[in-house]
This record gives C-alpha cells, sequence and structure tokens, in this order.
C-alpha cells in the first residue's frame, strides 16, 4: 500500500505524510534535496509504517517522476511554488502545469497499478471573483486570474499570477484524466489559507511558507489597528485537516472524480489577534481585535463551502483558537519568534 507524496519537505506536505503514516499507509516522498529528504527520515522514524524518499529536483523536466512512481498504488501530487514573488507569471505556471502533467504521464508510462491520483489545487482554482459576500462550491471556476494574466503578463497583480498556476494545473489535470483514460482516476483538494504547526524542513524563519508567514506576521510585526480590514479577507483550515483530505480522498471510492473544498470558514486578522489575545496575551507586537464585530464582519465577508469534505470525506474541522495556538506554539518552540 505504498503511497508518494510529491513535494514531501512543504508545509502541507510535512503534515499529510504524518496522516498517511498515522493511517497505516507507508510513504515514498520526492524532495529536492538529500538534507531535505534526511531530516523528513529523522522526522519520521518512529513511525509504525516506513517512510522512505527519492530525489526529484526538478518537477518540470520531462520523465522526472518515473522513478518515484514505481511500485506505489496511489499518488498524492502537492508539489507546486506558493508565492507572490514571481515576476514572470511562467516562473509558477510551468512547474504548476508540467509538474502535474509529468506525475500523471510518468505513471501512465511506468505504473497502471495506480487507480487514483489526488492533487493538492486551492480555492485559488475555484474563486471567481463573483461579488463578496458570496458562496463558493466546487462548482465554481476561476477563469479571471487566468484571462488577467494572460493580458498583463509580468505587470497582472502577484496574486493572479499564483492563482492562474493553479487553476491551469487543476484544468491539465482534469483534461489528462479525461482525454487518455489512464488507468487512475482523481481528486482534487482545495484549501483556503491554511496555518498550523510548522514541522516542515526549514532554513531559517525567514523562508517559512507564505500561509503561516501570514500569521506570523500578524503575531510578530507590529501591525497598526487601521490595518485590520472590517470582514474576513479570506477563509481559513488547518493544515493537519488539509492532510486527512488527502488522505482520504485517496482511500474513499466516492471520492473519485470529484473537487474538495476543505474549508473551516472565514478569518483574517480580525480573528487571528482575537485568539492571541487569549493565548499570548503578554505580547504587545500585535494590534487589538475587534470582539463586538465578529459576526458581522463574517456575514460581509465570502464563503468557501466545506460542507462536501465533511460529507463525503469525514473530515471534521479544527476550532480557529486551536490552530493559531498550535502554530504560534510551534514557531515560539522552534524560533523563539
Ligand atoms: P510550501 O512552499 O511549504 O510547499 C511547496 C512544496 O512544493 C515544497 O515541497 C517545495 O519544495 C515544492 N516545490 C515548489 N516549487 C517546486 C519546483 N519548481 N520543483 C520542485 N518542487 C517544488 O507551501 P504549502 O505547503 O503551503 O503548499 C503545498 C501545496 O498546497 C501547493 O500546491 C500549494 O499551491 C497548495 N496550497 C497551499 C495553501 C496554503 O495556504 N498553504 C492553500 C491552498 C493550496 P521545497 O521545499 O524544496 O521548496
Amino acid at each position: 500500500s505504498l503511497v508518494l507524496l510529491t513535494g514531501a519537505s512543504g508545509f502541507i506536505a510535512t503534515h499529510t505524510v504524518q496522516a498517511f503514516l498515522d493511517a497505516g499507509y507507508p510513504v515514498r516522498g520526492t524532495v529536492r534535496s538529500k538534507d531535505k529528504g534526511e531530516y523528513l527520515a529523522n522526522l519520521f522514524k518512529g513511525s509504525k509504517v516506513p517512510f522512505e524518499y527519492i530525489i526529484v529536483e526538478d518537477i518540470g523536466k520531462s520523465g522526472a517522476f518515473d522513478e518515484a512512481v514505481k511500485d506505489v498504488v496511489g499518488v498524492a501530487h502537492t508539489a507546486s511554488p506558493f508565492h507572490f514573488k514571481a515576476t514572470n507569471p511562467e516562473e509558477l505556471i510551468r512547474p504548476a502545469v508540467d509538474g502535474t502533467v509529468g506525475v500523471l504521464k510518468s505513471i501512465q508510462k511506468h505504473n497502471p497499478n495506480v487507480k487514483r491520483v489526488v492533487i493538492t489545487s486551492s480555492v485559488a482554482a475555484i474563486r471567481s471573483g463573483a461579488p463578496s459576500p458570496a458562496v463558493y462550491t466546487e462548482k465554481d471556476w476561476n477563469e479571471q486570474s487566468t484571462e488577467n494574466v494572460k493580458k498583463l503578463g509580468s505587470a497582472a497583480n502577484p496574486s493572479d499570477k499564483y492563482q492562474a498556476s493553479k487553476t491551469l494545473a487543476e484544468k491539465a489535470f482534469w483534461k489528462f484524466i479525461e482525454d487518455e483514460k489512464p488507468s487512475f482516476d482523481g481528486a482534487t483538494i482545495h484549501p483556503p489559507l491554511t496555518m498550523g504547526p510548522v514541522i516542515q524542513p526549514l532554513g531559517s524563519i525567514e523562508q517559512i511558507n507564505t500561509s503561516n508567514g501570514i500569521v506570523l506576521s500578524w503575531f510578530r510585526d507590529n501591525h497598526k489597528q487601521d490595518e485590520i480590514p472590517p470582514s474576513a479577507p479570506f477563509n481559513w483550515v488547518d493544515a493537519r485537516d488539509v492532510a486527512q483530505a488527502h488522505v482520504r480522498a485517496l482511500a474513499v471510492p466516492e471520492a473519485g472524480g470529484e473537487r474538495f473544498i476543505t474549508s473551516a470558514g472565514p478569518a483574517g486578522p480580525n480573528d487571528y489577534v482575537l485568539a492571541f489575545e487569549r493565548f499570548f496575551p503578554d505580547r504587545t507586537t500585535y494590534p487589538k481585535g475587534n470582539k463586538a464585530e465578529v459576526a458581522t464582519w463574517h456575514a460581509k465577508s465570502d464563503l468557501f463551502d466545506g460542507s462536501k469534505a465533511e460529507r463525503v470525506l469525514g473530515i471534521k474541522y479544527h476550532q480557529l483558537d486551536e490552530s493559531v495556538k498550535d502554530t504560534i506554539d510551534s514557531l515560539v518552540k522552534r524560533y523563539n519568534v
């Protein structure tokens, strides 16, 4: 029951390795360096089933996954660049799309025993830009980010570049399955801003993954009261729930051919700082939250409906308080933030 997980050294991926091992699936993870592989081998050395790693330096290279896919029964593909620093949108789009299609081609060529492939898409591929407050479901697609990037190229805004990379990668995934009719079917996981304990390899705190970096910044960087927006700018989820969704999506027969939003609902800076006040009241590095407005501000926020993942995959979402506490605790312990 060996499972392949690509990008195993990433934030969401390390939790996903843990979830697969806990569920009794041995895991082979792809990493870009031996150092990261060894870090993970050490992190998972006490687990009840084995973890092994294989080095895949460039996910975009043709045949990159030919060795990695051998002998596995299922594949979870999470590797994809997630940052807002790209100038040329192709810096994000090429690895996202070529990495996805590359894994599928390697499976098709080398391993007909793979029955299901799960990829980490995003609400970025769903958010169609409807007027707020919008309620999004798995039927929605983000077409506008790709259009903006086509029109504006390097001048497109950073979030459109990332969102286009996720949309195009997911479209390529479903198209491959439809056109090629391979041995496997597919399922996609769509998280919003994901937070959770930092257990992945990191050279320094400055290399923290993008989504936890946002929560850390609100905790640490002396943001001002008036920077807090009067609605939740986004939805959130705990990485451990996203990890569980990958495991279940690979195992549950009804998940085949389906998209799953994994979202615990609206949250934003106001919600984060209120949680900081509860658990880290002695710190003076974050602004004061507005408790009286929480319900009003949530009512004005977009909602990504995560109920299908609860129903079909059996996901039970963490509460924001617990997730914020565990995230910051992990950073205080490891980096004394
Ligand atoms: P990380 O940056 O921690 O993980 C990204 C992973 O992809 C890392 O393992 C990274 O390798 C690998 N990777 C990126 N670019 C390349 C490349 N060109 N070649 C090989 N490997 C590459 O971020 P997350 O854990 O947050 O992201 C994981 C997935 O989840 C991504 O697909 C992302 O789009 C998606 N996602 C994340 C959300 C979030 O809020 N965190 C929300 C929705 C979706 P290395 O460690 O060596 O850099």
